[in-house]
């Protein structure tokens, strides 16, 4: 089986400018955030027991789900949280690891952002955490999505903590500095992963 790297970090901490320089290498990337919109596509058995729980008026006129009507939908709702995540979960825990006996490259990355949170670390060989300092995190955030800094705030308050994060970690790569720094420290764990790999058949 091919050894499997966990990503993960907060918001904006840069896990998709990692997972974007891993790519470069030709390691296989699996998103769980894109498995999350697969697995409830048009024509897919989880969009099929949505429409059945909530009626079809929680699609779009194009057929797909209505992302921001199921979220008010959800909204404390709890025991409606509760079956949605109870369907979901295992639906794209099924996909991940679908994808992982597909990858090809001689390790891959599988991103998730709640990772440590949702202990989906079983799934894994060996965990890199994206750690960036709050201050940054919350700048960089804030710039690419156009909010304010309480909005990433609030998120960054549900997520799990920094220290609890790293705790899980193998390996950490800081990413407080600017884009080289990121790339030699990428290529440093590649070469370290590469390695590894070796004993994965
Ligand atoms: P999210 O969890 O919110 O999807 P993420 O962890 O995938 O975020 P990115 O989108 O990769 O984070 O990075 C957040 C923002 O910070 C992006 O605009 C990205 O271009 C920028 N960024 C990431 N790393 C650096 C860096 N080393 N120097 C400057 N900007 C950076």
């Amino acid at each position: 089986m091919t050894m499997v790297v966990g990503l993960t970090g907060g918001i904006g901490s840069g896990k998709t400018t990692v997972a974007d320089l891993f790519a470069k290498y030709e390691i296989n990337v699996i998103d769980a955030d894109v498995i999350a919109r697969e697995v409830v596509e048009p024509g897919t058995p989880g969009l099929t027991a949505i429409i059945n729980k909530l009626g079809a008026d929680i699609l779009l006129a194009d057929g797909t789900l209505d992302r921001s009507k199921l979220r008010q939908a959800i909204f404390n709702q709890q025991p409606l949280k509760e079956w949605l995540n109870s369907l979901l979960h295992p639906l794209i825990r099924e996909k991940m690891q679908d994808e992982i006996k597909k990858a090809t490259s001689p390790y891959c990355l599988l991103v998730v952002p709640l990772m440590v949170e949702k202990n989906l670390q079983v799934m894994t060989h060996r965990l890199l955490v994206v750690d960036v300092d709050e201050e940054i995190q919350v700048a960089r955030t804030q710039q690419r999505d156009q909010v304010d800094p309480e909005h990433v705030k609030k998120i960054l308050a549900a997520q799990a903590s920094r220290e609890k994060r790293n705790a899980a970690a193998d390996d950490i790569i800081c990413n407080n500095g600017d884009s080289t720094v990121l790339e030699n420290k990428v290529a440093k764990l590649h070469q370290q992963y590469l390695e590894m790999s070796r004993l994965y058949p």
